[in-house]
């Protein structure tokens, strides 16, 4: 199971209490104390007041290896959530210790799915269907133990920006792709794949027996869908694109794949929060771009595109509040314990689960296309 470094498990932030700005220079100056031993990892959904603190910002998988390849750097501190922190360790070089400033930061997405259920899930499947190969695979938001699971089960890992191959690739595999923890991206790749985008069969877990679905059309369907969703990307409706193209004639609306299948479809483009980011400067000057994906990096790009009207497709969308929970008081306290050589909130993955996680991780890496 995941544990979390002796002594630090309970580590709860003493949070400093000052005006911005004096936590601001006082986390710098920790910050620069700690120099090359220390690499700050920021993924895209972190708030303003924290990602200028990053050495590396990035998607979640990009981050867990950047943060692996910083050798010269015997800590690794995690602005993000719980799972993405998991993986920076399932990663990490053996010196390496990995912190995350609030433990408290989970995901809903990746908690809509625990190893419990999975397995559970899994049993029945495989009794209901013993001739069948089924190919378990999950998306990089879940537990490190549920990566462990399927890499233990000939699975392997998927991204926003590679679901497409690693279904092929798991189609390929066997006869049924048992997908978790997200619904809408499932729905979206089968889309991708020149499938009905609904034909997929969704396992609810709150239903006792075979996910409350049907066993005809279990037999039937090759792709199995955990019902599970992020509370940020299914807030996002067609009416807002509706209401962006009023308002905004020629906008180009991109979409993340964890919105629902209809928000994408009436969407322009769709795409990972890399492929996200690369659009929108690759676009021309004049131009609007209505995205549908979280408020802190949206606004970071209107930001950083000020030849452009970049706005968010909900405009009173809440942003992640997991994301959220890293805030300047507590990344002040985070660095200020490293810098007075005490590593608190340390996240560890158990070792032999470690091994499968990163068994399911290289078989994505080695994706075929
Ligand atoms: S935006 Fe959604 S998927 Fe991303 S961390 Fe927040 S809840 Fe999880």
């Amino acid at each position: 199971m995941t544990t979390l470094a002796p002594g630090a498990a309970c580590a709860l932030p003493e949070v400093p209490e000052a005006p911005p700005e004096e936590l601001r220079e006082r986390a710098w100056a920790a910050r620069r104390a700690l120099g090359t031993r220390l690499v700050v990892l920021g993924h895209h959904y972190q708030k303003h007041e924290v990602i200028e603190f990053a050495d590396i910002t990035g998607d979640s998988f990009l981050l867990a290896r950047r943060g692996a390849e910083a050798t010269h750097a015997d800590l690794v501190l995690f602005l993000g959530v719980y799972f993405m922190a998991e993986a920076a360790d399932v990663l990490r070089a053996p010196h390496q210790t990995v912190v995350l400033p609030d433990l408290g930061a989970g995901c809903h997405l990746a908690e809509c799915a625990d190893i419990f259920t999975v397995r559970d899930a899994w049993s029945q499947l495989t009794d209901a269907f013993p001739g069948r190969r089924i190919v378990p695979l999950t998306y990089m938001n879940s537990g490190a133990d549920l990566k462990a699971f399927v890499g233990e089960h000939g699975g392997a890992v998927c991204t926003s920006g590679n679901a497409e191959r690693a279904f092929r690739w798991a189609m390929d595999q066997g006869d049924m792709v048992f997908f978790f923890p997200d619904e809408h991206l499932g729905r979206n790749t089968a889309a991708r794949m020149g499938m009905d985008p609904w034909s997929p069969v969704v396992w609810d877990a709150r239903r006792a027996v075979l996910g409350g679905a049907d066993p005809d059309r279990l037999a039937a369907e090759r792709i199995v869908l955990w019902k599970g969703f992020c509370n940020v990307h299914t807030t996002f409706t067609v009416r807002q694109i509706d209401e962006a193209r009023e308002r905004h004639p020629g906008v180009v609306v991109i979409a993340h794949p964890e919105c629902p299948r209809p928000v994408v479809e009436a969407a322009d483009e769709d795409g990972s929060t890399e492929y996200i980011i690369r659009r929108v400067r690759e676009l021309p000057a004049g131009s609007a771009v209505a995205i549908g994906t979280d408020w802190n990096l949206v606004d970071r790009l209107r930001i950083q595109n000020p030849d452009k009207t970049v706005f968010c497709l909900n405009e009173h969308i809440c942003p992640c509040i997991t994301m959220n929970r890293i805030t300047l008081p507590k990344l002040t306290w985070a660095l200020e314990s490293l810098a007075a050589g005490e590593v608190p909130n340390v996240v560890r993955v158990d070792e032999d689960m470690a091994r499968w996680a990163r068994l399911a991780l290289d078989r994505m890496l080695a994706l075929p296309g």
